[in-house]
């Protein structure tokens, strides 16, 4: 197998022209050397010890017509998610101060749609941006598909991101999701960074895939240019009633592996330890931190899944002397 030093990696750290086989190559190494590779690729580009603390607020929950096998907010599963209507614009600004006021940066909203429609209720998500826009906080949306009108109206509107996950690479896509394409994805991010908003995009890891698809994932990831400035990525959160409910459980260390090889990938981006915190322990979390992950979501719930309390994290940032980034 061929070596890579974070060496050989440094002059050509922004890289669009990924091989797989290279990519390959840096995600096979051993553990130890790819986690001290992504930390050395971190420190050039990243204040250590630094991460960045992001709320998720569901403000449209459940019925959604997609049939993405994770999802407990699928109309296609039977799970405990209610369906709820669109949140008001008063209570989500109501949700962004107080997440403000507790140390976050960056208000993200997510709504289960497939697609953005024209109306009402997009009328009032871009009321709500204006407003978390207007409280000096990044504000990132996750609504589905868009067209590129709608891309424009976000970003007239004052989105500094939009969420569109892969999930997982374009070969086992379709075994996790049925009702759309990969390309639908590609279209949409085309849509969000042409109208000038950053693009959050990552994926779920312990869905049944292989390493080879981790590889694929991020293969699309790094092949973007610009990157994504945000890569969630998700470790999947097994929900009884989705087709994943009974998944074997995620092994830490590849999800740490992941990351790890994210990082170097894609050196500047934020690299957010997304959904699944809740399983992991304080450990496995550090090693993520290792592995050049700079992002995570805090408070207690994550849309519709559970996420480590306040206090949890809290103690873990003391323990492991981490910083939360201070403001946009
Ligand atoms: S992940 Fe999003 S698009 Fe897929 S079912 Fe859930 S809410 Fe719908």
């Amino acid at each position: 197998m061929t070596r890579t030093s974070a060496a050989e990696l440094q002059p050509q750290a922004l890289r669009h022209d990924w091989k797989r086989e290279e990519i390959r190559a840096i995600y096979h190494q051993p553990l130890l050397e790819l986690l001290f590779q992504a930390q050395q690729i971190h420190r050039q580009f990243h204040r250590p010890g630094e991460v960045q603390l992001c709320r998720l607020l569901s403000i449209k929950t459940g019925g959604c017509p997609e049939d993405c096998a994770y999802c407990p907010q699928s109309a296609h599963y039977h799970t405990e998610v209610r369906p709820g209507a669109l949140m008001s614009v008063e209570e989500v600004r109501r949700a962004a101060e107080k997440a403000r006021s507790e140390g976050a940066t960056r208000f993200c909203m997510g709504a289960a749609w497939r697609e953005v429609r024209d109306g009402r209720d997009f009328e009032n998500v871009l009321a709500m941006v204006r407003d978390v826009a207007s409280l000096g906080m990044e504000v990132c949306c996750t609504l589905g598909m868009l067209n590129e009108h709608q891309a424009r109206r976000l970003a007239e509107a004052g989105l500094t991101a939009y969420n569109h996950n892969l999930d997982t690479s374009p070969e086992y896509y379709g075994a996790i999701i049925t009702t759309r394409r990969y390309e639908d994805r590609l279209r949409t991010l085309e849509y969000v960074r042409r109208a000038g908003i950053s693009v959050c995009c990552g994926g779920i890891i312990g869905m049944g895939e292989s390493d080879e698809d981790r590889v694929g994932l991020l293969h699309q990831l790094a092949s973007m240019n610009p990157h994504p400035e945000s890569v969630p990525i998700n470790s999947l959160v097994r929900v009884e009633g989705t087709p994943l409910g009974e998944a074997e459980p995620t092994d830490p260390l590849t999800l740490a592996r992941t990351i790890a090889a994210a990082r170097i990938l894609m050196p500047a981006s934020r690299v957010r330890l997304s959904a699944g915190r809740r399983s992991l322990s304080r450990e496995s979390a550090a090693l993520c931190f290792m592995a050049g992950a700079n992002s995570i979501f805090f408070g207690e719930k994550l849309l519709t899944t559970p996420n480590p309390g306040r206090d949890e994290d809290e103690l873990l940032f003391r323990d492991l002397g981490l910083r939360a980034m201070s403001r946009v």
